[in-house]
């Protein structure tokens, strides 16, 4: 970190006189503006210093042969396509010999050429929830992870960030505090000036990935939700969120919604919105004891929405436990991942993802195991994590085809 970036973050804090001594220091309430300010210029700095943020924020490229492995289909396949094709991206000559696609162009290949099938025509796309009222569990990352993956798969996907800690746009490279204005995020449907999600829908550095994102405000949704339900006993305090992503659900084959680790009445939003329910769990004892615990609420929840509202039929398509930061080095981990295969039987994903240190660096933190182009470190530890995820993907990717053609048919 650069010292204009330190001396910068220093001098409103000696203002306020908070001087490192072990006597505790009295603080009056009016400090926290002063680190408030601090903190998210600090993190504006840092960002700007340190890290390449939307716009700045790069997709990977692509070699030859990961464009190959992507599309199913060998390097000959490519070079011969690649000649007789002209509409296929020919990417760009790097060093010497060796050429390298941008992910936009890769995509392109994919959509192009390879074997997946493509979600069938007036068949609208599928709403997947990730929660688990547990903070650090993964569900940011699993979000967004996956939302890499499956548009590896050739898939267009939308990215709600419903956690007003706005993890997930950050992730995009966008700082909720500094970047976000309240009319961008899903306040305006809640409040219900607007009757569709259209308007917050931004484009973000990933070719594939569009995104509403979260601000701090958000919390704001938590008053007003209950208090319209008292005023107006019509109001379906539950389905705000659904009725406002129905109509982009054409140009979308999968929406993800990342949830704050609560039961709030945003979290109840998007699971009543989903289709789909993705629980990540680390095999860690007290991740496994909050686990349980987020299935009393749920079913809690599940009982007073059936009371508030007898006519509504909601009905998941799938609800999965996907087994995260599995941490071989730990004793406990096969203990523990016993008990989630007794406790969650069939709903348990047959995928772990391993705790990885291909993130843990200070810059990599803004960023996902598929925001690398070229790992630094040792490529087997690069490999598993990846594999991992791209099997996730591929298993979720089944899921949602599967739902497409069965809705076909029965149309
Ligand atoms: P949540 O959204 O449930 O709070 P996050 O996705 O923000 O969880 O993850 C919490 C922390 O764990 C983050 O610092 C993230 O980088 C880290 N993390 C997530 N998955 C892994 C993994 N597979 N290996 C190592 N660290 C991980
Ligand atoms: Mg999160």
């Amino acid at each position: 970190m650069n010292t204009a970036v330190r001396t910068r973050a220093e001098k409103p804090l000696m203002s306020i006189q908070l001087q490192l001594k072990n006597a505790p220091k009295r603080m009056p309430l009016a400090a926290i503006k002063a680190i408030a300010g601090n903190a998210s210029e600090m993190l504006v700095d840092v960002r700007e210093s340190m890290l390449a943020p939307h716009p700045r924020k790069n997709p990977p490229v692509f070699t030859t042969a990961q464009v190959a492995d992507l599309c199913r289909i060998d390097r000959q396949r490519m070079h011969y396509l690649a000649r007789t094709e002209p509409d296929l991206p020919e990417g760009s000559l790097r060093h010497s010999r060796s050429r390298e696609f941008t992910l936009a162009e890769t995509r392109v290949w994919i959509d192009r050429i390879a074997p997946f099938v493509k979600r069938p025509d007036g068949v609208k796309g599928k709403k997947i929830a990730i929660g688990n009222f547990k903070g650090g569990v993964s569900k940011t990352t699993t979000a967004m992870t996956l939302a890499q993956g499956l548009s590896l798969f050739g898939r267009r996907v939308l990215l709600i960030d419903l956690d007003p800690q706005a993890s997930l746009s950050a992730l995009n490279g966008i700082l909720a505090d500094s970047e976000v204005t309240d009319e961008q995020t899903v306040l305006p449907l809640i409040y219900g000036d607007v009757d569709n999600l259209d308007y917050a829908v931004q484009s973000t550095y990933w070719d594939g990935i569009d995104l509403i994102p979260a601000s701090a405000a958000l919390f704001g949704a938590e008053f007003y939700l209950p208090f319209k339900q008292s005023k107006e006993q019509k109001f379906q305090f539950w389905n705000v969120l659904n009725k406002g992503i129905e109509p982009l659900l054409e140009n979308y084959d999968v929406v993800i919604i990342d949830t704050p680790p609560a039961l709030s009445y945003l979290t109840i939003n998007a699971f009543m919105a989903a289709d789909g329910l993705i629980v990540p769990t680390p095999p860690s004892a007290l991740d496994y004891a909050s686990s349980t615990q987020f299935w009393s609420l749920f079913s809690d929840l599940s009982e007073s929405m059936q009371e508030v509202a007898p006519e509504l039929d909601k009905n998941f398509d799938f609800i999965n436990v996907l087994l995260a930061k599995v941490d071989h080095s730990q004793a406990a981990t096969h203990i523990v991942r016993d008990w989630i295969n007794k406790t969650y039987e069939s709903l348990v994903l047959p995928v772990e993802i391993p705790t990885t240190a291909v993130t843990q660096t200070a810059a990599a933190e803004f960023g996902t195991v598929y925001d690398i182009s070229k790992y630094q470190g040792s490529l087997k530890t690069y490999q598993r994590a990846r594999e991992a995820y791209d099997r996730f993907a591929e298993i979720i990717d089944q899921q949602l085809v599967a739902l497409w053609l069965a809705e076909k048919e029965s149309e």
